[in-house]
């Protein structure tokens, strides 16, 4: 059996970040994952399959991803019942109220969710939201009582709810106001389509023989055992400390957690093809609910990414001609909290990070910092 004092199982960003930070703090540990990068995947030319934008917010992910274009508004568009439209389109004057009170209650909400950021390498996501009336509030609240209250309908019809269908697989109805306002943040602040072909060796550069390509299959020790077993091919490895940095799937076969996250698959889609004009060619276009397809994403170098809910989904109704270059289906591409969040250490020595709480490539770092951060606080051992 190898002792070592850390465990991560997970090599996805909140793995990654963990991994690094206890790295950087001379910290023993050991790595084990079956797959580098998770959801932050793309192909070796570049095709993103997972996480693809990053908001100028994102302070801690940006070191890592080369920006390849700005998301602008201008070019994304929505079906307002009639035609295509913008934001900037010169019937959205009859909504300018609507949109005002919208971002009246985005931008406060992304001070609050940028503080609970600031505070997350210290102190766990959970106990951060129970300091924060605002933000405790909005994950209490359901987006249908946000809309209700501030008068929302028409601009959740046209621009939220597609924009949530597309981006989070939900409708409004089945989300919380929380992940309705955080939905919006790209078109509050700039946002990028980044590469992230570069950053899982950013972001292991040091330690990479800290890494075990294993999938952990069982692990014991979680009846306050002092050292956890975690099994891995044909190994044995026992650690003080354990992080599991997973999705819910793979966390209900590994631990005795509850994952109350709602977790939703879907498949990316690469697309090659002459889009048809309704379609807006070279545009970012969203697509409501009777449609079998959520956007139509224009990608920097001519391709489009597609979200579906099949790998093979007819697109003659979107092109005139088109060749669906490479799928990868989700188990869990995103997970969605409920009014209840999970404590990041669920008991001493135990650390369960990654995107339970709050969906994005930023935050589950910040978890994985947490994490380190509490580990490089105790004596080694
Ligand atoms: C299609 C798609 C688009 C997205 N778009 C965006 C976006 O544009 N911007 C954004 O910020 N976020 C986006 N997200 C969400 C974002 O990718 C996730 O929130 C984030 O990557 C979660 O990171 P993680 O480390 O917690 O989990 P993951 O990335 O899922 O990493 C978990 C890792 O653990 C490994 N693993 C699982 N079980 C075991 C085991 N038993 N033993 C060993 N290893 C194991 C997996 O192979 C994986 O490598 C998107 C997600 C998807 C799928």
């Amino acid at each position: 059996m190898r002792r070592v004092e850390t465990v991560i199982v997970g090599g996805g960003i909140s793995g990654l970040a963990c991994g690094r930070a206890l790295y950087q703090a001379g910290r023993e540990f050991l790595l084990l994952t079956d797959r580098l990068g998770g959801r932050m995947h793309a192909s070796v030319d570049g095709l993103n399959y997972g996480a693809a934008y990053v908001t100028r917010d994102y302070k801690h992910v940006l070191q890592f991803v080369d920006k390849l274009a700005e998301n602008r508004m201008r070019d994304v568009y929505f079906w307002d019942g009639r035609r295509m439209i913008n934001v900037f389109h010169p019937s959205n004057l009859a909504r300018a109220a609507a949109f005002a009170r919208l971002y009246r209650l985005l931008i406060p909400f992304r001070e609050h969710v940028n503080r609970l950021r600031r505070r997350t390498p210290d102190t766990c996501q959970k106990a951060l939201l129970e300091q924060d009336p605002l933000l405790e509030r909005y994950v209490r609240l359901s987006a249908e009582e946000l809309i209700a209250e501030q008068g929302l309908e028409e601009l959740t019809e046209i621009f939220v709810g597609p924009l949530l269908f597309s981006t989070l697989f939900l409708t409004y109805q089945e989300v919380n106001a929380f992940f309705y306002l955080a939905i919006m943040f790209p078109s509050l602040i700039t946002a990028y389509t980044v590469d992230v072909r570069n950053a899982v060796r950013r972001l292991t550069a040091g330690w990479r023989d800290r890494i075990m390509m294993q999938k952990a299959t069982a692990i014991d020790g979680f009846e306050n055992k002092e050292r956890f077993e975690i099994k891995a091919g044909d190994e044995l490895y026992s650690a003080r400390n354990l992080v599991l940095a997973v999705p819910g799937h793979n966390l209900e076969g590994l631990a005795p957690v509850e994952c109350t996250a709602k977790q939703v698959p879907y498949c990316t889609l690469h697309v090659r093809g002459t889009r048809r004009s309704h379609y807006m060619p070279g545009k970012t276009v969203f697509l409501r609910e009777e449609h079998p397809v959520r956007v139509l994403w224009h990608q920097p170098g001519d391709a489009d990414v597609i979200f579906s809910g099949s790998t093979g989904p007819d697109l003659s109704e979107y092109y005139e001609h088109y060749e669906i270059t490479g799928t990868v289906a989700w188990k869990t591409a995103c997970q969605i909290s409920t009014d209840t969040w999970r404590p990041l250490m669920p008991r001493e020595n135990l650390f369960t990070i990654g995107d339970h709480n709050i969906l994005g490539l930023e935050d589950s770092y910040l978890t994985g910092l947490f994490a380190a951060n509490r580990i490089a606080r105790t004596t080694p051992g």
